[in-house]
C-alpha cells in the first residue's frame, strides 16, 4: 500500500479552486485544502463547500497569511482561531492541521496553535515562471508512501492545474492511493504530534 496526499494552499477562490476540483473529480480522488481565512467570502465559500462534497478536507492556513514568527502570542491565536471558526461554519468540523504561511514557524507558534503543523514537499508552484513540466517532475521525485505534496490553488495558478493532468495519472500508474491528510495519518497508523511539523507522516522535520 502506498498512500499520498495532495494539499493545496492559499484558496479558496472562485476559479483555480474549481479547476483543481474538476481535476480531482475526473479521477475521483480527495485532497486537503489549507484555507486563508481572509479569502473566504460568500462566493469563494462555495468552492470550499464543493471540496467537502467531493470528499476533501479543509484545514487552516492562517487568516492574513503573514510571517507569524513576527506576531505576538495573542496575534497568533487570533490568526488561527478566526480561520478555525470560519472552517467550522463551513464544514461543521474543526480543522486538525495547520500550515504556517511561508513555512515560517517557531516554538512560540507551536506553543500557541493547537493544531498539527504540516509542511509538505513543494515544487516551486507559487512562482508563475515554474513550468508545468518542472512542477510535474519535482512532484514525482518527492512521491513516496506517507508524503504530503504541497501545491497552491491560488488565483491564476493555471500551471498547477495543468500539472495535475500529468501528476495524478502518473501517481496512479505508480500505485499510489490518494487520501486526505487526516486519512494519511490514520491509515498509516501514525498519531500526529503537537509541536512537530510534517512533510511525511513517518519523519517529522522538527
Ligand atoms: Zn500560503
Amino acid at each position: 500500500m502506498k498512500l499520498i496526499s495532495l494539499t493545496f494552499d492559499d484558496g479558496p477562490d472562485t476559479d483555480t479552486t474549481c479547476d483543481v476540483l474538476d481535476r480531482l473529480a475526473r479521477y475521483n480522488i480527495p485532497a486537503s485544502f489549507f484555507l486563508i481565512g481572509q479569502n473566504i467570502n460568500a462566493e469563494s465559500r462555495k468552492s470550499a463547500e464543493r471540496a467537502l462534497k467531493q470528499g476533501c478536507e479543509i484545514e487552516n492556513h492562517s487568516f492574513t497569511h503573514s510571517d507569524m514568527t513576527k506576531l505576538s502570542p495573542d496575534e497568533i491565536i487570533d490568526e488561527v482561531s478566526r480561520t478555525t471558526e470560519l472552517i467550522k461554519d463551513i464544514s461543521g468540523r474543526a480543522p486538525q492541521f495547520f500550515r504556517p504561511p511561508y513555512i515560517c514557524y517557531d516554538q512560540k507558534m507551536f506553543d500557541n496553535i493547537p493544531l498539527t503543523f504540516i509542511c509538505g514537499s513543494g515544487c516551486d508552484d507559487w512562482m508563475p515562471e515554474t513550468s508545468v513540466e518542472k512542477r510535474y517532475r519535482m512532484t514525482m521525485e518527492h512521491a513516496k508512501n506517507g508524503e504530503m505534496i504541497l501545491l497552491h490553488d491560488m488565483t491564476g495558478n493555471v500551471n498547477t492545474v495543468n500539472a495535475l493532468d500529468l501528476i495524478i495519472p502518473d501517481l496512479l500508474y505508480h500505485g499510489f492511493e490518494f487520501v486526505t491528510v487526516s486519512s494519511l495519518f490514520e491509515r498509516l497508523e501514525v498519531t500526529p504530534q503537537r509541536g512537530r511539523i510534517y512533510s511525511n507522516v513517518f519523519s517529522p522535520l522538527a
